[in-house]
């Protein structure tokens, strides 16, 4: 049997100021901010996920900001864009949005879709795309109504130094299908709704430099905890050597390196956010695993504090 995953889980990208983080994934995107932790492995660093209502797998982008960190370059081994699906109807809602914040936009066809591409505040690379597919999303904030929202990833282009062992990895381990090629890209589509089409250059993509702006890793959807046992195992026979699984509180995930130099993360879909707050108030506390709540006040004063702040409706007055 070959697995088949669904697509995006979560992106993770890194990020310098924590504010200016939230205010551009809530206060302009219309995200929300779903978790507010840290980092597991630093517990000096936030790790703030975003998403939709509740954050969803497919839906998530998460950052470890730094402040003051050095910016980092987008190449190969990276994703390159990061791709979210917004409905149909509302790529002009999008662009005054943007033209409102000052952020400048170029547009890109791909397969006979019509991208807008930008930056965020880091100089990542994102994109937004019409489709129909992908249940809405219901969160409303900053001016973005639920019938405009961002319903979640559509899926990433990602850059590789070796196309050909990529290609490889996403069709022979990950169960994606290839369905197309289009003016030096391949497309493949995974299982799910979202986060499920990704394109890869068909050329290598010079190596990249990690920092802000740039994404650590892009984790592919186990639907359950027993999948991802057989995920792992699936990774290993096919001559990677992936991490230990590792309880990362909202899901579990196992790493691995592919040979396109991109860090490939399995993680499933439960248990999700609710596990440790209440969905109605997902984001709004600093949580943290049991192992690091003795240290909670140290961790909270070593943090900056961050607020998710109505950006739309300040920049009106
Ligand atoms: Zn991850």
């Amino acid at each position: 049997m070959t697995l088949q995953t669904a697509g995006i889980h979560h992106i993770t990208a890194f990020a310098g100021d924590p504010q200016a983080n939230v205010d551009f994934y809530a206060g302009v995107l219309g995200l929300r901010l779903v978790k507010k932790t840290i980092n597991f492995d630093a517990p000096d660093v936030y790790h703030l996920y975003f998403g939709n209502e509740e954050g969803a797998p497919g839906t998530i982008i998460t950052f470890f900001p730094f402040p003051g960190a050095r910016r980092g370059r987008i190449g190969g081994g990276q994703v390159g864009f990061t791709t979210y699906v917004i409905p149909t109807g509302t790529l002009e809602f999008w662009k005054k949005r943007l033209r409102n914040f000052g952020i400048s936009f170029t547009e890109a066809e791909r397969f006979g879709e019509h991208y807008l591409q930008f930056k965020d505040n880091e100089g990542l690379q994102l994109e937004l795309v019409e489709r129909e597919a992908g249940a809405a999303s219901t969160w409303e904030f900053g001016g973005v109504t639920a019938d405009h929202a961002i319903k979640g990833f559509g899926g990433a282009v990602l850059y590789s130094v070796n196309p050909e062992r990529t290609a490889y990895v996403l069709e022979s381990v990950l169960g994606m299908e290839k369905i197309g090629e289009f003016a030096g890209f391949m497309r493949f589509r995974a299982a799910g709704e979202l986060g499920n089409l990704i394109d890869l250059p068909m050329t290598a993509v010079p190596r990249g430099a990690g920092g802000a702006g740039t994404v650590h890793h892009i984790a592919w959807r186990a639907a359950d905890f027993e999948e991802h046992e057989l995920w792992r195992s699936a990774v290993g026979s096919t001559g990677f050597q992936p991490t230990p699984v590792i309880d990362r509180q909202y899901f579990h995930a196992v790493y691995f390196r592919e040979e396109g130099g991109i860090l490939f993360e399995i993680a499933t879909d439960p248990p999700g956010f609710a596990v440790d707050e209440d969905p109605m108030h997902l984001g709004e506390e600093l949580m943290l695993p049991d192992w690091y709540e003795d240290r909670r006040t140290q961790i909270q004063n070593g943090l900056l504090p961050i607020e998710v702040r109505d950006l739309a409706n300040r920049n009106e007055s």
